[in-house]
């Protein structure tokens, strides 16, 4: 295709040199890409430079980390050498974004950059083009109970193959196409919209030509393909969730996405899993936590039975007191050490916390006088008497802990400030739980 290559984005696009934020030339390798990011994330950190640079450095910290995103990105590099920042909608590919993971790897904190294509994805030093067909990403739910035990998945996907026929030309042997006029053979074409205040440009594949650049004589077109230089193939794949995954985790299938005509190697198909909820399991990293319901006589005197049936079907069966008399009380947490979720890679475990509740009887579960004096002998006394001057007896009625405050609840914190203050001490005591702080 013509002009793929050509350093002409379109007229008016935004015009941002990434390589010259980085102080790289237009040819540098991924390593001096990423040496030079190095530099400039180190120099400009806001944590590095005096308060009042620090409005400035961050902006350079910024400038720097999307450079960086760009360039150090095959498939990302290719569309910025094309087609300039048009290419990235809105500006730039989560603008203002610094990846963190990209900068522990930078320290050399890290385990392979995701969405590199592994370890050794370019890191060889040198120029490389691979203009890969972009990855294909999907969100795949999965139960707590599969990504305790893992789960094969098999599926048949429909994938975009190169003609077998054409060999992905997309025409008969010896035949030329035209160059498509609307996109000047581009396959894209550059579109400016408007959003709110603002105009973005953005790129779309061209409809003349249907993306390839092309045109060609009704006569020449391929028979098989009818031009589009690909087909389509059906292919069973198989997914692979190893125990202990977690929400957000990739799953890689390497080489699957849809082939592209003009790209020399097939992107990824690239599965993010999603954590669904479970009834009676909650997992925080590697722990599970479960409610453990237990009778008024089983916390004042013990038992011995199954508890929970846990992600994998096994009961789990506890004996209590562990420790003679003692006695279990609401939102106590117990530990067992081990039975938590699986740890990738390994034989571990995390542990399983259970947050006791007490079932207490049913009103009017004691209806014989002689035994409720009995118990009422046996359990322990009230508290001494509170002594007082003025002593004002009192009716109730049943209410719920929402209503404290009522609507003057709601009124009372005028102050944004002070309000904001509040919620946010709030949201961190929720945040940490009873439980956790507990342990
Ligand atoms: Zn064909
Ligand atoms: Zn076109």
């Amino acid at each position: 295709m013509d002009g793929m290559n050509g350093n002409a984005p379109g007229d008016g696009a935004p015009q941002i040199d990434l390589y010259g934020i980085l102080g790289v030339s237009k040819t540098a390798s991924k390593n001096e890409i990423k040496k030079a990011y190095h530099k400039a994330a180190m120099k400009n950190h806001p944590d590095k430079v005096a308060p009042e640079d620090r409005e400035e450095s961050e902006q350079r910290f910024k400038a720097a980390g999307q450079a960086y995103e760009i360039l150090f990105d095959d498939q990302k590099r290719a569309m910025y050498d094309q087609h300039g920042m048009a290419a990235f909608e809105g500006g730039g590919p989560g603008a203002g974004d610094v990846n963190m993971e990209d900068i522990l790897n930078m320290f050399g904190m890290g385990g392979g950059i995701p969405g590199m294509g592994g370890a050794f994805g370019g890191m060889g030093g040198g120029r490389q083009r691979a203009r890969k067909s972009p990855d294909e990403n999907q969100k795949y739910e999965v139960s707590l109970e599969d990504l305790y035990k893992g789960k094969t998945v098999k599926f048949s996907s429909t994938k975009q193959v190169l003609c077998s026929k054409c060999s992905g030309s997309g025409g008969k042997d010896g035949a030329k196409a035209q160059q498509c006029a609307t996109c000047k053979g581009q396959g894209v074409r550059q579109v400016v919209s408007q959003v709110g205040p603002m105009l973005t440009q953005r790129v779309v594949p061209c409809g003349a030509c249907e993306g390839t650049g092309e045109i060609w004589d009704a006569k020449d077109k391929c028979k098989k393909c009818k031009g589009k230089k690909t087909t389509e193939e059906k292919k069973q794949l198989e997914l692979y969730i190893p125990p202990g995954s977690k929400e957000g985790d990739q799953i890689r299938l390497e080489g699957e996405a849809d082939q592209v005509p003009g790209t020399e190697s097939t992107g990824d198909i690239v599965f993010h899993l999603v954590e669904l909820p479970d009834d009676n399991f909650q997992r925080t990293g590697n722990d599970l936590s479960a409610k453990l319901d237990v009778t008024l006589a089983e916390a004042l005197f013990g038992f011995n039975r199954v508890v929970i049936k846990h992600l994998d079907g096994r009961g789990i069966e506890m004996t209590h007191p562990y420790e003679d008399g003692k006695v279990l009380r609401p939102q106590d947490v117990i530990k067992i050490p081990g039975e938590g979720m699986p740890i990738k890679r390994s034989e571990a475990k995390g542990d399983l916390y259970l947050i006791v509740e007490v079932e207490f009887p049913e009103d009017g579960f004691f209806t014989d006088p002689a035994t409720i004096e009995s118990m009422k002998k046996m359990l322990p006394g009230p508290a001494p008497a509170i002594e007082a001057d003025v002593v004002d007896p009192v009716e109730y009625e049943e209410a719920d802990i929402e209503d404290i405050g009522g609507e003057e609840g709601r009124g009372q914190w005028e102050d944004e400030e002070e309000a904001r203050v509040l919620n946010a001490r709030h949201s961190r005591v929720v945040e940490y739980g009873l439980w956790e702080t507990r342990i």
